[in-house]
């Protein structure tokens, strides 16, 4: 799929404000262990289970894009209260709801009282029609996800 140059500052900027608000997140409630967005479990030497290896499942957060904006002045933003300007003449939607999408994952130890809380750092950008949430595909195993391939945004 071939992005628009509008769709691509609408991209970037989707994945900017979600991963800020990953990394604000991260900081203010810190994992005990950091992930990495393709791993499904993590194992880690649970207090709880006196050291034995415990595998923590991780769960996916997928966070679709919302309808994208450019307004008359320029700007490019996500729709909302305080946008497109009300004071500027127009706007017109450069990216659909549902275009991208931000990945990431958590997931918490179940031994009794350990709690260890495992989260990624840095989340993946997506299109939604190459990776839509992993509850709405048939085969969420690992090779499906092997064969995900990241977008040229993620690495732009
Ligand atoms: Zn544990
Ligand atoms: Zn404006």
């Amino acid at each position: 799929v071939a992005l628009t140059p509008d769709e691509k500052q609408a991209g970037r900027l989707f994945r900017d404000v979600r991963q800020a608000s990953l990394d604000q997140w991260n900081e203010a409630d810190p994992p005990g262990l950091r992930a990495l967005v393709y791993w499904r479990v993590v194992r880690h030497e649970c207090p709880a289970a006196r050291g034995g290896s415990i595998g923590i499942t991780l769960r996916e957060v997928y966070e679709a894009s919302p309808e994208m904006h450019q307004c008359y002045c320029g700007k490019v933003g996500m729709t909302g209260k305080n946008f497109p300007h009300r004071d500027c003449d127009g706007s017109k939607v450069i990216s659909p709801a549902g275009q991208f999408a931000f990945i990431w994952k958590e997931g918490t130890c179940s031994g009794s009282g350990c709690g260890l809380v495992v989260r990624t750092s840095k989340g993946r950008f997506v299109l939604g029609t190459d990776r839509p949430a992993e509850h709405g595909r048939a085969n969420s195993g690992r090779e499906a996800s092997a064969r995900d391939h990241d977008s040229g945004l993620a690495r732009a």
